[in-house]
C-alpha cells in the first residue's frame, strides 16, 4: 500500500506539473496573441494615414486633383487604384474643397462618384473634424499609435475606427497638400483624400497572416465558440462595433499532444514496474513468512519431541521431572501429591507372541487409558519401555491415590484389541505419598521404584505403597552386597546372612555364584 501510494503521488505530481506547464504556456501564448491583435487593430488607422501621406503630401497630387479634367491614368497610377493595389485600401475617394467627390475607387476600380453618398453619413464627422481642425494634430496622432508615424510634418488628417455601412472599418481623411514650400494652396481650398479599409474580409486574412492566427473571424456579438478568444473593437466614439474571435495558438497543448503518448507509456511502464516490484516483494515476503511459520512449526515440533515420547505422545521423563519439581514447590503451600510408577507385567510375552508392532500398539493404548483416568492437572509420562509414571497433584490424601490405583488396575484388565489378536496384561504399581515420604524428587522416584519392585515380587498386577521398612531392607541389602564384594576380593571367608528378600530379577539377594566361589 505505501509503495502504491508513493507511486500514485509521484505520477500525480508529474501529471500536475505537466498540465500546469501546459496551461502556463498556453496562457502566455493567448495573452501575447490578444495583445498583438489588439495593437494591430489599433494601428490600422495609423497605417492608413501613413499610406495616404505617401501620395497626399505631394505637389503633383495637388496639381492633378485640381485639374478641370482628371487624368485618370495618373490617378490609376498614383491614387485610389494604386492605394488598393499596394495597401489593399478598399475604397478611396477624392473630395474637392466643397467636399464633393470628384473620384471614387472601390477595390481598385473607378466607380461612379455617387457611391460616396452611401458612406458620406458615416464619414461626416471625420471630414468635419478635418476641415475645422477641431482636434489638435498631435492629439490625433497620439490617439492612433501612441507615437508619431507621419514623416513629413505637413500632413493634415483625421482617422477613425468606425462602423461604416454596417461593417467595421478604419477610415482616414487627409488633405492633399504640397510637399514643398514653393507651392502654396489657399487655405480652405484643399482637396481631401478619403481612404476606407474594412476590417473584415481581406483585412482579417492580413491580420491572420501577420499574427500567425488561424480561424480569425469578426462577429457583432461576443459569443466565442469553444476554445476561442476575443478582442473587442470599439469605434473612436466609444460604440462597440464587434469582436475579433479566433482559436488561439496553444503551444502547451501542442507539446502535450507530442509528449503525451510517450509520457503515458512511460507512466504505464513505471506503474507496471512498480506492480511487478510490489508483487515480487509480496511473493518474497510471503515465502519468508511461510519459512518463518515452517521454522516456528519445526521449532515447536522439536520442542514437543524434546519433552514428549514419540510412541505415545505422552510427556517424557524430562517433562515429568519438570512438572514434578513444580508440584513439589507447591507442597510448601500444603498441597499433597501421589507419585506412581507403573510397569506392565510380562509384557515381553506380548512382544514374543503378537509381535513388536502389537506391543507398540498396546503401549499406546495403555497410555491412552491412563490419560483418560486423570484430571487435566495430573501428568502421566512414559519413562521408557513398558514403564510409566503418574503425578497425581492436589489430592486430599492416600484415598485419592488408592482410588486411582484401583481404577488403573480395572482399566488395564480390559482386553487390548491388537491387529494380531487380543491381549490381556496386568500392571504393577509403586506409589509414594508426598510430603510423607520426603520432598526430594530423585529420592521420591527411587522410593516409588522400591514400592513397584515390591508389587512385582508380591505377585504382580497389584499396587504397593512405599514404607520406610522397604527402604531399610534395600539399604541392608546394599551393605551385604558390599561386604560380600570385599570378602571375595580379600579371600578372607564369608559371612552368610539369611536373606528372605528377593531381587527384582526374582533371584535370591545373595547370588549363588558368589557363594560357590
Ligand atoms: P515384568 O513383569 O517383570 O515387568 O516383565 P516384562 O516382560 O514386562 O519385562 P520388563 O518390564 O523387564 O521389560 C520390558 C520389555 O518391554 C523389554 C522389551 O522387550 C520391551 N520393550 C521395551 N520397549 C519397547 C517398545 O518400545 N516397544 C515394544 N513393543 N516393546 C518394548
Ligand atoms: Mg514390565
Amino acid at each position: 500500500m505505501p509503495v502504491a501510494a508513493v507511486t500514485l503521488a509521484a505520477l500525480s505530481l508529474a501529471a500536475f506539473s505537466i498540465f500546469w506547464a501546459v496551461r502556463e504556456s498556453n496562457d502566455v501564448s493567448v495573452e501575447r496573441q490578444l495583445k498583438t491583435t489588439d495593437r494591430t487593430i489599433r494601428a490600422i488607422v495609423g497605417e492608413l494615414a501613413q499610406q495616404q501621406e505617401m501620395v497626399a503630401v505631394w505637389n503633383d497630387a495637388v496639381e492633378q486633383v485640381k485639374k478641370p479634367e482628371l487624368d485618370l491614368d495618373w490617378i490609376d497610377a498614383n491614387l485610389g487604384p494604386w492605394l488598393y493595389r499596394t495597401f489593399g485600401q478598399d475604397q478611396v475617394f477624392i473630395l474637392n474643397a466643397s467636399d464633393e467627390p470628384i473620384d471614387a475607387t472601390i477595390n481598385g476600380n473607378h466607380v461612379s462618384v455617387d457611391t460616396f453618398e452611401a458612406i458620406r453619413p458615416g464619414l461626416d464627422s471625420l471630414i468635419k473634424e478635418l476641415r475645422t481642425g477641431s482636434r489638435p494634430q498631435a492629439d490625433a496622432q497620439a490617439k492612433l499609435t501612441g507615437s508619431p508615424y507621419l514623416t513629413s510634418g505637413r500632413a493634415v488628417h483625421e482617422a477613425h475606427l468606425l462602423d461604416l455601412l454596417n461593417r467595421p472599418a478604419a477610415a482616414s481623411a487627409m488633405q492633399i497638400v504640397p510637399d514643398t514650400d514653393d507651392m502654396v494652396q489657399e487655405p480652405g481650398s484643399e482637396y481631401v483624400l478619403v481612404s476606407v479599409r474594412f476590417l473584415d474580409d481581406s483585412f482579417l486574412k492580413q491580420l491572420s497572416d501577420r499574427n500567425l492566427i488561424e480561424g480569425l473571424r469578426f462577429a457583432r456579438s461576443n459569443e466565442p465558440r469553444e476554445g476561442e478568444v476575443s478582442v473587442p473593437l470599439r469605434s473612436d466614439f466609444g460604440d462597440m462595433i464587434g469582436y475579433f474571435l479566433w482559436r488561439p495558438e496553444l503551444p502547451g497543448t501542442r507539446i502535450l499532444y507530442v509528449i503525451g503518448p510517450s509520457a503515458a507509456v512511460v507512466s504505464a511502464l513505471m506503474v507496471a514496474v512498480m506492480v511487478w516490484l510490489v508483487r515480487s516483494l509480496h511473493t518474497s515476503t510471503s515465502r519468508l513468512e511461510a519459512t518463518v511459520v515452517e521454522l516456528r512449526a519445526s521449532e515447536a515440533h522439536a520442542q514437543h519431541l524434546a519433552f514428549h515420547d514419540v510412541l505415545t505422545g505422552l510427556p517424557n521423563r524430562a517433562l515429568f521431572d519438570d512438572r514434578f519439581e513444580q508440584a513439589l514447590a507447591r507442597t510448601r503451600r500444603g498441597e499433597k501429591l501421589a507419585v506412581l510408577t507403573l510397569d506392565l507385567d510380562r509384557f515381553k510375552n506380548v512382544n514374543d507372541t503378537l509381535g513388536h508392532h502389537a506391543g507398540d500398539k498396546l503401549i499406546r493404548d495403555f497410555g491412552g487409558r491412563l490419560s483418560g483416568l486423570l484430571r487435566a492437572t495430573d501428568t502421566v509420562a512414559r519413562l521408557g519401555g513398558d514403564e510409566f509414571a503418574i503425578l497425581q497433584t492436589d489430592i486430599s490424601g492416600r484415598m485419592d491415590a488408592e482410588s486411582l490405583c484401583l481404577r488403573i488396575l480395572e482399566a488395564v484388565h480390559q482386553p487390548f484389541d491388537l491387529l494380531s489378536g487380543q491381549a490381556f496384561v496386568g500392571v504393577s504399581i509403586g506409589a509414594v505419598m508426598v510430603p510423607e515420604a520426603g520432598l526430594d524428587r530423585v529420592d521420591l522416584m527411587r522410593k516409588a521404584d522400591i514400592a513397584l519392585y515390591h508389587a512385582k515380587h508380591e505377585g504382580r498386577d497389584c499396587h504397593r505403597y512405599f514404607e520406610m521398612t522397604m527402604d531399610e531392607t534395600v539399604k541392608r541389602r546394599a551393605t551385604i552386597e558390599e561386604e560380600l564384594r570385599e570378602a571375595l576380593a580379600s579371600g578372607t571367608g564369608l559371612k552368610v546372612y539369611y536373606q528372605p528378600q528377593v531381587a527384582a530379577s526374582g533371584h535370591p539377594i545373595i547370588g549363588l555364584e558368589a557363594l560357590i566361589r
